[in-house]
């Protein structure tokens, strides 16, 4: 049985565009970002609603391609092709975009962006563990907040900043808390809802709604828990998914873990629990530097080295009791193909279970290819 509360979920996108629609009307702004590395805390304090644009469908990618070299990953081609067609009303509702210099690909389709609406770029360091990359990062964050207090004509004050990290962090919390039902052997929340509940704190305009309809499903979680109702077959495999962003419209392989048989217990990626296990200082003198601090340690394959996603990794594989690890890069994400490697060595020697690393695009032309091999994978477990 499935929590009531999902239908919440599943329209949160359609509330969210009339939500976004009402603050324009009151003369609000909103900024469109594309990735894990915004500080949205710094957004909302401005008085603007932050939106993710990142691109999960292949319809928009042939228009892309008219500019953009087709060998680049669907995630960036997706998000352009979106731009440039004006289909998504995410973009259309964006007052300016918030970019950042994480992959190659990303940083220079940002250039080309920047020509169709007004585009702040924060350049990223790529190394957590020196203190120069965080007196960098932190300078980047003072940069943002001018261009916000421009974009927005709204001087950002300490104490709504600090409001604003505070209710962030409560729903990181609570993000969390949800993702651990899962460690649990009978739980009533299958991957797909879990990918669900996770993907709407990137379109949700307003953060304490949001917040409580994920009080609303713990509490039905506890109930279904107590009464012993699990959304899995007994005996299915546990699954952990790592690597690139996959979410509604790019959830193919997610659909064929579980269809096949197996049960996703964790999400490690950017649409899943990245990140989530990082708070923000609450009572920081510099709240800034506060900021820069927890954004830096985002555990993105981007970042040399990036133990932290290891570490995020041990953590989930042992909570969770995964018997077998799913690593899904996007075709031409350099950062994570490479990565797969070290992915690969820490799950097969640490714990000797299964890997899959599935290399793949947005298009559907390989679905039947990836679920012989997910079966095949899964054979391992049974
Ligand atoms: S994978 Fe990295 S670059 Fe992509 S959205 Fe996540 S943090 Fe950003
Ligand atoms: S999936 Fe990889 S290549 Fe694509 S935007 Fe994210 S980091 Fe860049």
């Amino acid at each position: 049985m499935r929590p009531e509360i999902m239908k919440e979920f599943e329209r949160a996108g359609e509330l969210s565009l009339l939500n976004l629609a009402e603050h324009k009307e009151s003369g609000g702004k909103v900024a469109g970002v594309y990735c894990l590395f915004a500080p949205t805390e710094l957004v909302r304090a401005a008085g603007a609603i932050p939106v993710s644009l990142c691109g999960k469908k292949e319809a928009p990618i042939s228009a892309a391609e008219k500019t953009l070299p087709p060998n680049l990953c669907p995630l960036i081609k997706s998000s352009y092709g979106y731009a440039v067609t004006d289909t998504c009303p995410f973009f259309a509702a964006s007052d300016f975009i918030l970019g950042e210099t994480t992959c190659d690909g990303k940083k220079k389709m940002f250039e080309l962006m920047g020509r169709i609406k007004p585009l702040h770029l924060m350049h990223l360091p790529y190394d957590t563990s020196r203190g120069h990359a965080l007196d960098f990062w932190h300078q980047e964050m003072i940069r943002l907040k001018d261009f916000l207090e421009e974009q927005t004509g709204h001087a950002i004050e300490v104490q709504e900043l600090k409001r604003q990290i505070k209710l962030q962090n409560e729903v990181r919390r609570l993000l969390w808390r949800i993702s651990r039902y899962s460690a649990a052997e009978t739980i009533p929340l299958s991957g797909l809802d879990m990918m669900t509940v996770m993907e709407t704190k990137s379109s949700c305009c307003d953060l304490e709604a949001y917040a409580v309809l994920l009080r609303q499903l713990i509490e039905e979680l506890e109930a279904l828990s107590a009464a012993g109702v699990s959304d899995r077959r007994e005996g299915a495999p546990r699954l952990l998914l790592t690597g690139c962003p996959a979410g509604k419209g790019s959830d193919k392989v997610l659909q064929l873990m579980e269809e096949c048989g197996g049960v996703i217990v964790s999400l490690e990626n950017c649409t899943g629990i990245k990140g989530q296990n990082l708070l923000v200082e609450e009572d920081a003198a510099d709240p800034l530097q506060a900021l820069a601090s927890r954004y830096l340690q985002t555990p993105c394959s981007c970042m040399t080295p990036n133990e932290e996603r290891l570490q995020l990794i041990q953590t989930l594989v042992e909570e969770h009791r995964v018997q077998g690890v799913v690593d899904l890069t996007w075709q031409c994400c350099h950062t994570y193909n490479v990565e797969s490697f070290v992915i690969k060595e820490l799950v097969e020697k640490r714990w000797n279970l299964p890997f899959l690393h599935i290399e793949t695009d947005y298009s559907a032309s390989d679905t039947e290819q990836l679920r012989t091999r997910i079966e095949a994978f899964l054979e391992l477990m049974s």
